[in-house]
């Protein structure tokens, strides 16, 4: 299913040109727009989904086989040391394009491309209630 107002949509179909890199039944991938790297590559589901909790497993497996090809292909290119693969679900994660596509960041050690980490640290049982509630849910 596609929805016809969705840009990464019209990029898979080929309505709105793009620099593809790859594409097969399941999955279409081409390079950001804006990128934070040279080489910064996009993968997405030929179909649309909002966000990754909403993709069936068997889809996101067909999508996920290419992401370590990518992310090879990607580095070299760009002359990497690293790549960081991003995915952002919702308003609140900083997801802009509301239909499933993760970030392929080739990284230099030095380069422009700073993480806000704000790492904390639990309270004494808190992880285990966590761990707990989540386990749950599966
Ligand atoms: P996000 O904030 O995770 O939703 O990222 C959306 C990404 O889509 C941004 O990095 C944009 O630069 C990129 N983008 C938006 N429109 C296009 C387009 N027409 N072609 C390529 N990349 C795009
Ligand atoms: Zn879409």
């Amino acid at each position: 299913m596609t929805d016809p107002n969705c840009i990464f949509c019209k990029i898979a179909s080929g309505q709105i040109p793009s620099a593809c890199v790859f594409q097969d039944e399941t999955a279409f991938a081409f390079l950001d727009i804006g990128p934070l790297a040279e080489g910064h590559v996009l993968l997405i589901p030929k179909e649309h989904y909002q966000t990754l909790d909403q993709m069936p497993p068997d889809v996101a497996g067909r999508l996920l086989r290419r992401l370590p090809v990518l992310v090879k292909a990607a580095a070299e290119v760009a002359g990497a040391e690293g790549v960081n693969v991003l995915q952002n679900n919702g308003k609140a994660a900083s997801q802009e394009v509301p239909h499933v596509h993760f970030h392929i960041i080739p990284r230099r050690a030095g380069d422009a491309f700073r993480f806000n980490w704000p790492a904390s640290k639990y309270p004494p049982g808190r992880m285990e209630e966590l761990a707990k509630a989540i386990r749950e849910k599966l």
